[in-house]
């Protein structure tokens, strides 16, 4: 466990440089608590950590004009009962055409966060089928940017958002970082983009109810709330099957109890969260896992 305040114990150098750096980039409150968390992952038995160059934001750019910072965003701020469902790591010929097929029937928009490489060899996956949905950038290969330098992060993005804009006829807004891993190089090459980063606020728990899936889907109707992200799978390990032969239960659930399935950016043009006062802490209680 470990929070903003602890940036200050010497036993983590690594961690107040990354924070500091962080600060130089103009980034908000909740972004300096999701890198407290993805430092920590990374700090090696002594403290020192295991990719230094993945640690810390090139405060000397090359950021774009304009471009001075980026939101890290589990969720968003509003009363109106509006929820985005995101499908990450597509498209591939196993479950994306089934997972289109339940949207398209269900009339649900959706976000897919596409890995680049995947597009580029499925593209007819997504053809004409994108109308309605919101493109996101997974990366170009499914890699780990807490562990790339600024560079290969930053192409690792360049060449996915090249590929969504080109097949999909989108230019995406949002990175979905592998794992949700977070480094600073993940910051410094979303705000190469102009991205926000969008985490998620519930996610399948497919292992847990694998072979429950009554309760799979009583879960995700009783505890998505207004505003949230949900996080899907639409390939992948064979237990993700459980939610997406689900989707319908749950999205009908959801509409009971007055929801609408809105894409991403929609659900951020909802956001009711006032400004934060500077130096104000995000939230008193997040979400983990
Ligand atoms: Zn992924």
């Amino acid at each position: 466990m470990n929070n903003a305040e602890d940036h200050e114990n010497p036993a983590h150098p690594g961690r107040r440089a990354f924070l500091k750096g962080f600060g130089a980039a103009g980034a908000g409150a909740v972004a300096l608590v999701a890198g407290a968390e993805a430092v920590d992952g990374l700090l090696g038995p002594e403290g020192t950590p295991a990719s230094p160059s993945a640690m810390a934001v090139p405060v000397a750019g090359p950021w774009r004009p304009g471009n001075g910072h980026v939101d890290v965003l589990w969720g968003v701020d509003t009363a109106q009962k509006l929820v985005a469902l995101t499908f990450d790591d597509g498209p591939m010929p196993n479950w994306t055409p089934m997972v289109h097929d339940v949207l398209d029937a269900e009339r649900v928009k959706a976000t897919f966060f596409l890995v680049g490489e995947r597009l580029a060899e499925h593209a007819r996956l997504v053809h004409g089928r994108m109308d309605r949905h919101e493109a996101g950038n997974h990366t170009w290969q499914h890699r780990d940017l807490s562990r790339l330098s600024h560079d290969k992060a930053v192409e690792q993005l360049r060449r996915a958002h090249a590929a969504i804009d080109r097949i999909v006829g989108k230019e995406p807004r949002y990175l979905r970082p592998p794992f949700g891993h977070l480094g600073g190089t993940t910051l410094s090459a979303a705000g190469a983009f102009g991205y926000d980063i969008a985490l998620w606020s519930i996610k399948m728990l497919e292992k847990t109810y694998e072979d429950d899936p009554p309760r799979l889907v009583d879960y995700i109707v009783g505890n998505t709330g207004p505003g949230a992200i949900v996080l899907a799978h639409d390939t992948g390990n064979r237990d993700r099957l459980v939610a997406l032969r689900n989707l319908v239960p749950m999205i009908r659930g959801l509409r009971a109890k007055g929801f609408e399935f809105v894409t991403l950016s929609e659900l951020m043009n909802a956001s009711q969260a006032p400004p934060r006062p500077p130096g104000a802490r995000a939230r008193p209680a997040l979400r983990r896992g």
